[in-house]
């Protein structure tokens, strides 16, 4: 990079926060302005992240629970159950963990605007501008309304639920909140009022439990592109390019890290869009296994509903879910599954040809 260069990003979240404590911890000599609208982060998540969060950050995050417990249910019936012997997911205290990276980005130089911007209209203004606006940057990509609950209900504090519904094309889950309350929230494609939806839920599993804060959002659920998007000076970065597992719905490991690496090739490369390019090949694993996520939900879709998808799912190995949980599934697992099951080949058939073309096609 020619130093001293005028950088804006827009929206501190995950992404955005991350990767301004990164340019700035990294001795950046310039001007950095953060853009963002809301003083206080409360998009309401998951709060699960995997170990290399806490690895990489340049900020650890607070672990609220550590989760070594998981069952996985179709439409009510378990299908998958396993206790691992070291945590494999993490919940994080997110809101405070945003918050101290944007603090810490402020003590090092960087100047804070809390204030709603389009990035387009800073291009004139600054050299980079980095979109790190999530869901609700205008991108194209396909979104899913999804609400979230937090209620004083005590649960596992190291074990999660999760219930798929492949008939709504959705799962519903259960996971701790520290020692006495539960983040229970749903996301099921086509569900214009999925509040509506878990306030029943609430009422009718939980015992109309206590709500500390409700909130309903949008996700990503599409898949990330090939070549990123970009038109230079605006480069956009983590949710808002489509870095969510559609599967999963796991975003915060994929953005932040996005977000560092597209910092640290700043630092290193002479112009913007290379650094970005590299910071693209640096995502790569993420983006295959997105788009590959992304093709098996489209595979499940092409199913009938009312039966053979829920038949499929609960056909699907404990292999094939053990790499769900650590989002790596890979082509050998849906082969497992087949092969333990070969009944599946037959209520699959016809959508596994269309996924054999697909891949063909590249
Ligand atoms: C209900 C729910 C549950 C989830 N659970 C999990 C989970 O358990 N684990 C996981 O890994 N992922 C989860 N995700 C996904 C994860 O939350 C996101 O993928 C991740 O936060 C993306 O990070 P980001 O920084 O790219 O975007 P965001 O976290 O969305 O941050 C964007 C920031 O930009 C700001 N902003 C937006 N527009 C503007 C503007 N015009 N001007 C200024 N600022 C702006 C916003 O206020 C926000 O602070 C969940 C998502 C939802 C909705």
């Amino acid at each position: 990079m020619v130093e001293p260069e005028r950088i804006a990003v827009v929206g501190a979240g995950p992404a955005g926060a991350g990767f301004a404590l990164e340019l700035m911890k990294r001795g950046f000599q310039g001007e950095l302005e953060i853009y963002e609208r809301d003083p206080f982060y409360r998009k309401p998540c998951g709060d699960v992240v995997l170990r290399d969060v806490l690895e990489e950050s340049p900020l650890a995050p607070r672990v609220l629970n550590s989760i070594r417990r998981f069952e996985i249910r179709v439409r009510g019936e378990t299908v998958f159950e396993k206790e691992y012997r070291d945590p494999l997911w993490f919940v994080i205290d997110k809101p405070e963990w945003v918050r101290g990276m944007r603090e810490k980005a402020v003590d090092l130089g960087a100047s804070m605007h809390v204030k709603s911007v389009f990035p387009e209209n800073l291009a004139n203004t600054h050299d980079t501008v980095v979109d790190a606006r999530g869901p609700f940057a205008n991108n194209g990509l396909t979104k899913l309304t999804i609400s979230r609950a937090l209620v004083e209900h005590p649960v596992d504090p190291e074990g999660v639920l999760i219930d798929f519904d492949p008939d709504l094309m959705g799962f519903l889950w259960v996971f701790p909140h520290e020692r006495d309350a539960a983040n229970i929230g749903l996301a099921y494609k086509g569900e214009r009022s999925p509040h509506l939806r878990l306030e029943r839920l609430l009422e009718r599993e939980y015992g109309s439990p206590k709500v500390l804060r409700m909130d309903t959002t949008v996700i990503t659920i599409d898949q990330p592109p090939r070549t990123p998007r970009y038109f230079h000076p605006v480069y956009p970065i983590g949710e808002a390019q489509g870095l969510v597992h559609p599967l999963s719905g796991e975003g915060i490991r994929p953005s932040h890290l996005h977000g560092l690496w597209f910092a640290r090739r700043l630092l290193e490369e002479p112009h913007p869009r290379l650094a970005f390019l590299r910071a693209w090949d640096d995502v790569n694993g993420f983006v295959a296994q997105m788009r590959f996520q992304k093709l098996l939900l489209e595979l499940v879709e092409s199913l009938p509903p009312g039966g053979a998808r829920v038949e499929a799912m609960r056909m699907l190995s404990p292999r094939l879910y053990e790499s769900f949980l650590r989002d790596s599934i890979r082509l050998s697992d849906v082969l497992s599954s087949i092969a333990a099951n070969p009944r599946l080949l037959g209520v699959m058939a016809p959508s596994l040809a269309g996924l054999a073309m697909r891949l063909f096609a590249g």
